[in-house]
């Protein structure tokens, strides 16, 4: 048995590799399944068993090109023979990384016009925060710093982009800086207070609290709001109609920037390039990460509208170069991905499948699991999906986390071929497939859906 490979790979896995996100002491145990994954291919992922899963997730809804794209591999080979790595201090540049900026300002909303590039969506955050308190401080308003953020929003697990997530799991117990960082109404139609209200209304009670919010802390202390788009992480919850055109009026009246975290929604997902295109919604930063490579090398970003990059340029005549950067900002090796990525985006017509195939997710996957009593709602936009379960439809009695009904019904389409995530908040089942999705292969992930709902309730 010890000659066993898995079995080594295995036992040095439970006591050296510390996962995130996973229960330690079950883990160090042996009680949580350790999945070692060995390949991929379009939307399946194989592991060392050569057990093929559809990957409805597309790992943390970022591959989303695919797996196997050999246009992204070879370009990250080729820049690591010609440059690994050179930094981007004090105006240096590898070609990819100045290529990809263009890129990315292409493919923008209109009004941006930089980019500074980090490794992960939390450091993106991090920088938005920096960069928002610096320009109130080059402004000569050193009191305009607080952040309004949302309960459920998610923006990261480092120290201040944890504090800008708005789920108890990732603040418990780490003692995070939570001030000047406000958590607001998250724009959750299903859970509305009061049931009677209708999108528009529920839209209007959102912008309501805010401006309450912003009120009572006073408008000339609040710097910045960030949400995403969708909320993904807290549930996958698309906003109620009317809902960034009111939100915006009020941080429009108050001169309190946006910050549109675009980490899930950038490059696609919703079937448009941006998820601030689908919304209407002007922000004055953007942060990427995930689809910008695909998950092919970590690269992240934050997009900087002309009239901030002004005032940044303001503060650098003024105090001299900014103190922020990391070693590996734009690292050559990511952002050789990072075009290859967007080409390949480009080349299959990713975006628009991404709405098209998107539509008829959602459709099919109501159709198939919409009426079971378990089920509160489907619901989802472009290629982001979730399954809301309810203990009682009608009476629209709410599961217990603990029940772990979301955990049971993944596990139960992972025996069925497909992998459906089972969110943080237990009742929840979510889907964010690659884009390069077919028809078919919805179908697959669909009919697993229905026999594991079927199963489980
Ligand atoms: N922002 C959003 C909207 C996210 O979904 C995530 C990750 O899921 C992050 C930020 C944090 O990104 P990372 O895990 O790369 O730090």
């Amino acid at each position: 048995e010890t000659n066993n490979p898995d079995n080594e790979l295995n036992a040095w896995d439970r006591d050296h590799f510390f996962h995130p996100s996973t229960h330690m002491a079950q883990h160090a145990r042996g009680e949580t399944p350790n999945r070692i994954i060995t390949g991929a291919e379009g939307v399946y992922i194989v592991d060392r068993q050569g057990k093929r899963s559809l990957d409805a997730f597309a790992g943390l809804y970022c591959v989303n090109v695919g797996y196997g794209r050999t246009k992204i591999t070879d370009a990250i080979a080729a820049q690591a023979a010609a440059l690994p790595y050179y930094h981007a201090y004090v105006g240096h540049g590898s070609e990819p990384s100045i290529r990809l900026a263009k890129m990315i300002i292409d493919r923008a909303p209109k009004g941006m016009s930089r980019v500074f590039f980090g490794l992960s969506g939390s450091d993106a955050n991090e920088t938005n925060l920096k960069l928002v308190w610096y320009i109130n401080n080059v402004l000569g308003r050193p009191e305009k710093k607080k952040i309004i953020s949302r309960w459920r929003g998610y923006h990261g697990s480092g120290l201040m982009s944890g504090s800008l997530t708005g789920l108890a799991a990732f603040h418990n117990l780490f003692d995070l800086p939570r001030p000047p960082i406000l958590h607001t109404e998250a724009p959750y139609y299903f859970r509305r207070p009061d049931r009677s209200m209708s999108e528009e209304q529920f839209s209007q009670y959102c912008a309501d609290k805010l401006e309450e919010m912003i009120q009572a802390e006073g408008p000339e202390t609040i710097a910045a709001f960030i949400g995403e788009p969708v909320l993904g992480t807290g549930g996958i919850v698309p906003p109620p109609q009317g809902y960034w055109e009111k939100i915006q009026a009020v941080l429009a009246k108050h001169d309190i920037l946006l910050i549109a975290d675009e980490v899930i929604t950038g490059f696609g997902r919703l079937g448009t390039m941006f998820g601030s295109d689908h919304y209407g919604m002007k922000p004055d930063l953007i942060t990427i990460a995930k689809g910008l490579t695909s998950a092919y090398a970590p690269l992240s970003g934050v997009i900087v509208s002309e009239k901030l990059w002004r005032i940044l340029e303001q503060g650098s005549d003024t105090f001299g170069p900014i103190g922020h950067g990391w070693t590996y900002s734009s690292h050559p090796l990511c952002a050789a991905a990072g075009v290859a990525n967007l080409e390949v985006v480009d080349d299959l017509d990713l975006v628009a499948n991404a709405g098209e195939v998107g539509a008829y997710f959602k459709k099919a996957l109501n159709d198939a699991v919409g009426s079971n009593r378990f089920v509160g709602e489907v619901r989802g936009e472009g290629l982001m999906a979730a399954i809301e379960f309810v203990r009682d439809r009608d009476d629209r009695v709410f599961f217990d986390a603990s029940e772990k009904v979301g955990p049971r019904i993944a596990a139960a389409m992972l025996e069925r071929g497909v992998i459906g995530r089972a969110m943080p908040q237990g009742d929840i089942l979510g889907f964010a497939p690659p884009l390069c999705l077919t028809r078919q292969e919805a179908d697959t992930v669909v009919a697993a859906a229905k026999g594991a709902v079927e199963a489980v309730s």
